[in-house]
């Protein structure tokens, strides 16, 4: 592996794989990304040198592969496509900058397929009627549309088996598995398509009778009991929920016993007139009750701060609520 420091700020490679191995105890995913010699190495217990060697929560591989950048992407292979032999275009230079800024970002599936559609341009340059089009749409299919959203509706529409609901396009390309020699965990590995380690990912999931869920409070993706059911993704969500709700509860509480009896008295005012266009019958009657409505909330609101700045008592505010909606309520019963 070298630094290509001409062309491109991002590592060029001769075949650089993506490895991965979940692991439901401790709920981590592990992430290798290198030349496939280097990783069997490293996975063997050598001290190889690999791209990205990285321990991270459960669901971070799914939530990297649910921010599509399919504008991106194809940008990138129109452009490398076009640019075989040929004199370099803006349309070039500006693909090797999206590249870069892929290889440069934290989400682990855009380093990978950055320095892989390098690798595969670098290829084409040097093999005849190499296919680079497909190659790198076979690479970045999966970022081309929002994957959490499709779990979600597989989950949805076959909670049993979800994964029956899978296009075959995902079935359509191998994986390697490498087992490390130490501890004999098992890590799936791709070079190019994604498509297996998802549903390698997602057979792990079902497997345990589990489901992907996106948690109700800060959205992380995890694995969950249910399917349909929203939760929380961590004790300290689920806590965090509890307070804000307790906040809700105490600003609730907090209300000033005029305004809760201004909201009822406009509540059921506003019911009245709601019944009223229903039914359509009388619109003169309507009109007036409009009218009448109008009138109070607006010296109602006048009155409310006189009781805020205590010129007016709650009692006195309630009473003159009492008489206008008494009002109210006899112009409609007329
Ligand atoms: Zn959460």
């Amino acid at each position: 592996m070298r630094l290509n420091k001409e062309e491109i700020k991002i590592p060029t490679t001769q075949n650089c794989v993506f490895a991965i191995r979940l692991d439901t105890e401790t709920e981590q995913e592990h992430i290798l990304i290198g030349e496939l010699k280097e990783v069997q190495g490293f996975l063997a217990g050598g001290d190889n040198k690999l791209l990205v060697n990285e321990k991270r929560p459960f669901g971070s591989f799914i939530l990297e592969c649910s921010t599509p950048i399919a504008n991106q992407l194809a940008d990138v292979r129109v452009a490398l496509s076009d640019s075989i032999g040929k004199r370099k275009t803006p349309y070039f230079e500006n693909s090797k900058k999206i590249l870069e800024g892929l290889w440069n970002s934290d989400n682990l599936i855009y380093r990978f397929i950055a320095v892989r559609i390098w690798q595969e341009y670098k290829m084409a340059c040097k093999t005849k009627n190499y296919d680079l089009y497909s190659e790198i749409e076979k690479t970045s299919l999966p970022l081309m549309f929002s994957l959490a959203e499709d779990i979600k509706t597989w989950q949805e529409n076959d909670p049993q088996n979800p994964l029956y609901q899978l296009d075959s396009v995902y079935f359509s390309n191998p994986a390697l598995a490498i087992y490390s020699a130490k501890g004999v965990n098992e890590y799936y590995t791709t070079k190019d398509s994604l498509f297996p380690i998802i549903v390698y990912y997602l057979k792990t999931v079902y497997n345990e009778k589990t489901y992907i869920q996106s948690c109700k409070l800060c959205g992380k993706l995890f694995r969950a009991n249910t399917a349909n059911i929203p939760t929380f993704c961590s004790a300290k969500c689920k806590r965090e929920q509890g307070k804000i709700n307790k906040r809700r509860f105490d600003k609730k509480a907090k209300q000033t016993p005029s305004e809760m009896a201004y909201k009822k008295q406009y509540m059921f005012c506003y019911n009245r007139i709601q019944k009223l266009r229903k039914n359509a019958s009388d619109s003169e009657l309507l009109s007036e009750a409009e009218k009448m409505f109008k009138v109070f909330r607006k010296e109602a609101l006048r009155l409310k701060k006189q009781v805020q700045n205590g010129s007016m008592t709650d009692t006195d505010f309630e009473n003159w609520m009492f008489q206008e909606v008494g009002k109210f309520e006899e112009k409609l019963n007329t």
